[in-house]
Parts: structure tokens; C-alpha cells; sequence
């Protein structure tokens, strides 16, 4: 099954000519999950060949107009193209309220049923499950109530080992050895041991999404070990004071979180615009935390099972 990231755009504050906003694609199988939606984000999804049609749930990290001002756009575009799909958007409160307002004094009845999930932003929360996947919320420290997510994979179940099957094992038996029991006889002793006739299952991937913030070591726990960590690096380490007054990281802070949870590959992104050029972020990154990544555009990671 597929577990594959996009980088729709990567841009902090005011966009430039070669950065977009805020957003990011994350398809898991046939599903597609939308993580913020800054101004642009329909035209961006376009250009990557992203058919919004698919996406089922779009995720608001904070509304700073960077997060979400192309929300609206896209949720008209969506309804101008007949969508039929339900939608479920997860994010602060006062979202639903905004958009409900565009909605109105725009004279637009969505042609979609579209639920707003409002979301306590200061807790580690689940707020999504399906029958793959979780997400929960991660708290962050903003200049307004934002919190990132946390996409991780179910367990998986274990594979049989055919070979070593006893024939007289009925369906629920199998499903029950792929869930790790054992099978027991009338007597409650041992007949089938799962480790004789199963194998490890696959690995259960995990994605966190990290911003806006101010550096913040307490959601390591949640992120510990994680696949993918996205953190934002708006700032180089020499402007930490002013990372610290706009409630922002800088990239050495960004590797530092991701040394310390001990991350598997980390993704650093939403850039002052002040950075024409992106390499410093990157190198300073990387003495920290040598398995960094830039979230350029059109970037794509896919995770193996
Ligand atoms: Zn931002
Ligand atoms: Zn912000």
C-alpha cells in the first residue's frame, strides 16, 4: 500500500515568485489527505497532477492566512466540479465559522456533504481513524492555537506461514493467528503456536507534521522514532531571537527535535522568504541531523513498508 508525502508548497508568511504556501498531499492507498491549504494550493495541486476530487479529509494546522486562504477556493472549485464525495475538514476553532461566512455572502450551497471537525489544539488527541490508519493531534506553541498531526499505520497483521498450517484450522482461527493468538485446545492448552506458523507483519509507517512553532521538546514522546518528521525551519539559528518572537523555528532547532526523538528522515520547510537560496538551511541542518531533507515543491517521498 502506498504511504507517499507531496509538497505542495513550503513558503512562511507572503509567498514568493518560486514558493507557494503552505500545503501538503499525503496519499495512504486510495486515500488522500490534504495537510493545510495556504493561497494557491488548487492551482498547485493542478500543476502535480493531484485530482482534488480524491482527497477525503483536509487537515488545518492554524489559521494564519498562510494555513488556509486557499480553503475556500478549493471548496468552490470542488463544488463547481459537482463533487458528490462527503469532505471532512479537522481544524482550529472558528474555521467552520469562515468559511460558513464565505459560503453565505457568496451565495454558495456546496453540492458535497461538508463536516468541520473543530479541534482542541493544546492536547496530543486522536481525532481520525480508519481502518488503516490514526491521526492525532500534536500540540504546538504559536502566536494562535495551532497543533500539527501525527499520521501513523495501524498494526498490521501477521502473515501465514501456509506450509506450516494444520489442516484442520477453520477461518476464525486463521484471522486469530493473524492477530497474533495462539490457538488453544478445550483445555486451555497450547495447539497452534503462533510463532510456528506466522511471521513478523509489516512495518507500520508513520508521517508527523510540524508547524507552525516555537522549538518545543515536549511532543517528542509522540514523535519518538517516526518515520518522516516535517518541522518547520523558518529562520537560519543566527535570527533564533527572532524565531523566538514570532513564535518560529530555525533549522538547527528543527535537526535538534528530530536527533532527539530520533526521527528516521526529517523534512524541514516553511522558509522566511528573506531565503533566496536554500542550501544554509539545509547544511545547518544537517550538522545536527544528517538525514534532512528540503520541502522543495513537487517533492515526493514515499515510504516502504
Ligand atoms: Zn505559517
Ligand atoms: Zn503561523
Amino acid at each position: 500500500m502506498d504511504f507517499e508525502l507531496k509538497i505542495i508548497g513550503s513558503s512562511s508568511a507572503t509567498p514568493s515568485i518560486n514558493r507557494n504556501h503552505t500545503a501538503q498531499v499525503l496519499t495512504i492507498g486510495n486515500q488522500i489527505h490534504l495537510i493545510d491549504c495556504g493561497e494557491g494550493t488548487q492551482m498547485q495541486l493542478m500543476r502535480y497532477k493531484v485530482k482534488h476530487q480524491r482527497i477525503c479529509n483536509i487537515f488545518i494546522s492554524h489559521l494564519h492566512g498562510d494555513h488556509f486562504f486557499g480553503l475556500f477556493g478549493l471548496l468552490s472549485t470542488m463544488h463547481l466540479q459537482q463533487r458528490t464525495a462527503p469532505l471532512t475538514i479537522y481544524g482550529p476553532p472558528g474555521l467552520d465559522e469562515l468559511i460558513t461566512l464565505q459560503a453565505k455572502h457568496s451565495n454558495t450551497f456546496f453540492s458535497f456533504r461538508l463536516t468541520f471537525q473543530e479541534l482542541n489544539t493544546s492536547v496530543y488527541k486522536q481525532i481520525y481513524e480508519d481502518k488503516f490508519l490514526t491521526v492525532h493531534t500534536l500540540p504546538m506553541q504559536h502566536r494562535v492555537v495551532c497543533c500539527g498531526f501525527l499520521f501513523r499505520e495501524k498494526l498490521k497483521l501477521r502473515h501465514l506461514i501456509k506450509t506450516k498450517l494444520p489442516d484442520f484450522l477453520t477461518p476464525p482461527q486463521l484471522v486469530y493467528l493473524k492477530n497474533g493468538g495462539d490457538i488453544l485446545d478445550e483445555a486451555g492448552h497450547v495447539l497452534v503456536k503462533n510463532a510456528d506458523v506466522t511471521t513478523e507483519p509489516n512495518r507500520s509507517r508513520s508521517y508527523a507534521y510540524c508547524s507552525d512553532t516555537r522549538y518545543k521538546e515536549d511532543i517528542i514522546p509522540y514523535i519518538q522514532g517516526v518515520d518522516l518528521l516535517y518541522h518547520e525551519a523558518t529562520f537560519l539559528d543566527n535570527m533564533r531571537e527572532r524565531a523566538e518572537y514570532t513564535f518560529h523555528s530555525t533549522a538547527l532547532q528543527a535537526a535538534t527535535l528530530a536527533l532527539k526523538a530520533q526521527v528516521k528522515r526529517l523534512l524541514i520547510g516553511h522558509f522566511s522568504v528573506r531565503y533566496k537560496d536554500l542550501t544554509p538551511l539545509l547544511v545547518e541542518a544537517k550538522e545536527v541531523f544528517d538525514n534532512t531533507h528540503l520541502a522543495v515543491e513537487g517533492k515526493t517521498i514515499g515510504l516502504l513498508e
